[in-house]
């Protein structure tokens, strides 16, 4: 068995849309079927266009998003593991010290009348985890110089921070209460791509000294595929594809993995006209197309893929089921098409 940290089985989680069809209550599938496993230690990618549910997996492994169906287990360093559909108020009280997250906007996430000490205290008082003030500020003064922040500046209000820093008083924060599992959903995309790829080697530097499992959520295939370990593909509530990067793109299985690659700008000339756009919108978790959920837009899509049968070849790729590792099996596309149309497609 792997070391997961995170192991997800046929997840789903629901949001009522207050309609009602025969009698039942309509839901959106936010996430509709997802088993995945996020080993410890590892830097893991989730990445799909907006919509595509990735907040809300990254949630659901927060216990902040429901568990309508299947299972999140959250193993942490110690060995103690939260089931989280099940958690009562004394290991939910654990979890939240054990798993943060870091939000996306740097701007919005830090209250503007909260010196710098008091936004990164505050989760050690709230938690109650120091016995003295004088405990609080070293443990605030050690999380600030390993996320880069000059102490001096702790006395100060996050309005007078840049972007990039007002991103690393964000990471201190999640990072104060020594969790081991930190979901940084959308982390550097409010920022200028100089300052992204500093933040980013921060979160790697990070995750390493402190042997913390990430997921790093992100619409950039790119900004994914040079940090992470692991790629997880989400498309309309599922996982299509997991692969390490330097595979998902030197040989992608789903078409829709194939179309973010194209999606993502060439610097050589000769290559720009090659990209296979990806058409149209994401559809709507609300009404999601019959058969395989990317037929409506996928450049070989056949009849069948209308099908449900077309579904259950695609749905075998989404499941990301490991193998030695947070491997899927070897995909079998849109209803066993087949990586030989695949190749003719390239
Ligand atoms: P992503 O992070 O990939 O952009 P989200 O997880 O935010 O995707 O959203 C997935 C789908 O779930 C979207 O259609 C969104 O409108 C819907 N959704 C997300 N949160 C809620 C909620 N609290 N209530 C109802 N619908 C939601
Ligand atoms: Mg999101």
């Amino acid at each position: 068995m792997t070391d997961a940290a995170i192991r997800i089985r046929d997840l789903e989680v629901h949001y009522p849309l207050g309609q009602r069809f025969l009698g039942r209550a309509e839901v959106l599938k936010a996430v509709a079927g997802i088993t995945l496993d996020i080993p410890r230690g590892s830097f893991f990618g989730l990445v799909g266009e907006s919509g595509s549910g990735k907040t809300t997996l990254g949630r659901a492994t927060l216990a902040a998003a429901p568990i309508s169906k299947g299972s999140v287990a959250v193993t942490d360093a110690q060995g103690e593991i939260f089931d989280l559909a099940h958690l009562d108020r004394d290991a939910a009280r654990r979890f939240r010290r054990r798993a943060q997250l870091i939000f996306q906007d740097p701007y919005a996430a830090l209250s503007p009348r909260m010196t710098v000490r008091d936004i990164i205290a505050e989760p050690l008082e709230v938690m109650k985890l120091c016995k003295t003030r004088d405990e609080v500020n070293h443990r605030v003064r050690e999380i600030a110089t390993m996320c880069r922040l000059n102490v001096e500046h702790l006395r100060r209000f996050p309005h007078a921070f840049s972007g990039g820093q007002r991103q690393r008083i964000s990471i201190a924060r999640a990072l104060v209460t020594n969790p081991d599992y930190i979901v940084a959903d959308e982390s550097v995309a409010a920022l200028d791509v100089s300052i992204q790829a500093d933040i980013l080697n921060l979160l790697k530097q990070l995750q390493h000294d402190l042997g913390l499992t990430f997921l790093f959520i992100s619409h950039d295939l790119s900004v994914v595929a040079h940090s992470c370990d692991h790629v997880a593909v989400m498309y309309l509530g599922r996982i299509v594809e997991v692969a390490p990067p330097r595979r998902l793109f030197a040989a992608p299985r789903h078409p829709y993995t194939r179309a973010l690659i194209s999606a993502i700008p060439s610097l050589d000339p000769d290559d720009r006209g090659r990209a296979e756009r990806l058409e149209g919108e994401i559809p709507s978790p609300a009404n999601p197309p019959s058969g395989c959920a990317f037929h409506t837009r996928c450049p070989m899509a056949r009849d069948r893929c209308r099908a449900v049968l077309s579904r259950v070849g695609a749905e075998r790729s989404a499941d990301g089921r490991p193998r030695g590792g947070a491997q899927p099996p070897p995909a079998r596309l849109c209803g066993g098409e087949g990586i030989a149309r695949m190749a003719r497609f390239r």
